[in-house]
């Protein structure tokens, strides 16, 4: 599959020409392809770098009222704008890493840099 930029020309070529002859590189070396950044009909966050694909679970915990800062867009977020996540790291189910996003996920991606998104996504698929 070939993609067009905004200026009609060919994008993310090379990452799927590493992926299709050096199969075994590492992730963290493969050339940038397009993010996605989106939430599902379930409340789950999706960050989808193909063929890396990570599902974040929502979580309300309840207590602190403390600002935070968004894990993707680093902006200052009030406890109500935020929403807590979790992501099964690698193959082993049952380790969770913890990441804090923007509630609104829409706002969020129009902001937040690809390559922080891709921070999160590796933070998932890798051990
Ligand atoms: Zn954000």
């Amino acid at each position: 599959m070939v993609s067009y930029g905004q200026m009609g020309e060919k994008v993310f070529e090379e990452r799927e020409l590493i992926l299709e002859l050096f199969p075994g590189t590492s992730p963290e070396l493969w050339p940038p392809g397009e993010i996605l950044y989106y939430r599902d009909q379930e409340a789950r966050v999706h960050i989808e770098e193909n063929p890396l694909h990570l599902v974040l679970e929502p979580l309300e915990p309840t207590g602190s009222t403390t600002p935070i800062v968004c894990a993707a867009c680093h902006r200052h977020i009030s406890r109500a704008a935020a929403q807590f996540f979790r992501f099964g790291v690698g193959q082993d189910a049952r380790h969770f890493r913890y990441v804090a996003l923007c509630r609104d996920t829409e706002s969020c991606s129009g902001i937040a840099p690809p390559a922080r998104l891709r921070e999160i996504l590796l933070r998932g698929i890798l051990p």
